[in-house]
């Protein structure tokens, strides 16, 4: 019996779950203060202890990107952040995250470092958050993503404690990580003074940046925002 070849099927365009698109101020890394649209992604495969967007974790609508593109664009602006919950997570990350610089704009992803960024397109800003002791996922850290590091890219370290900060010193050194990223500390809301984090870190003379989460002294933590 001879079988035929079966007609081209049409590409089927990715379905994204997206729990919500907005336009806010960037509030943290090298572009904090820059209006930017947020999309963020529906579900994350960890639980941080200090997580400010459980409301994430499940939900969300599902679009393709095409629809996420006109959203994005009604906003008029240049910079957009895909974020989550883990925005890896979601296969159609990838393809969102290209169509979004094949437009013409600057891409930023926040990732919890968990999943590997090697197929993130190389136009696009990876933030990595890499897990501290107090975020209860630490034993999540993919440390092969910090091989994948390229200028541009910023590493966060999330600190709730004194013991968080040590260890974010001690393994930011082990991997020489300020050689290839921006190295960012950033005390977890409510739960380390701002201060505190300043003096030890002009104590060590660290050579890295203090990110406050500029959203929160504007907004609080209204969700959107
Ligand atoms: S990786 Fe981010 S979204 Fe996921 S639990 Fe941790 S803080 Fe929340």
């Amino acid at each position: 019996m001879t079988v035929s070849a079966s007609p081209t099927a049409a590409p089927v365009a990715a379905q994204i779950k997206i729990t919500e698109i907005f336009l806010s101020i960037q509030g943290e890394g090298l572009t904090a203060g820059v209006p930017t649209v947020f999309v963020r992604l529906t579900g994350c495969p960890l639980r941080c202890t200090y997580c400010d967007t459980a409301y994430a974790f499940s939900g969300g609508d599902y679009l393709s990107v095409p629809q996420i593109l006109d959203r994005v664009q009604a906003f008029c602006t240049r910079h957009v952040t895909v974020t989550g919950g883990e925005p890896l997570a979601q296969s159609g990350a990838h393809e969102l995250m290209r169509a979004l610089c094949d437009a013409g704009h600057a891409v930023s992803l926040e990732t919890s470092g968990a999943l590997d960024v090697a197929a993130v397109d190389p136009r696009v800003v990876r933030v990595l958050d890499l897990k501290t002791p107090s975020s209860g996922e630490c034993a999540r850290n993919l440390y092969a993503n910090l091989d994948q590091l390229r200028a541009g890219d910023q590493v966060k370290f999330v600190l709730v404690d004194r013991a968080d900060y040590d260890w974010a010193v001690a393994t930011a050194a082990r991997y020489d990580i300020a050689r290839r990223a921006c190295v960012l500390f950033s005390p977890a809301w409510g739960q380390l003074d701002a201060a505190a984090l300043a003096e030890w870190m002009l104590a060590d003379r660290l050579p890295y940046r203090l990110q406050l989460q500029l959203h929160k002294i504007l907004w609080g933590e209204a969700p959107g925002r």
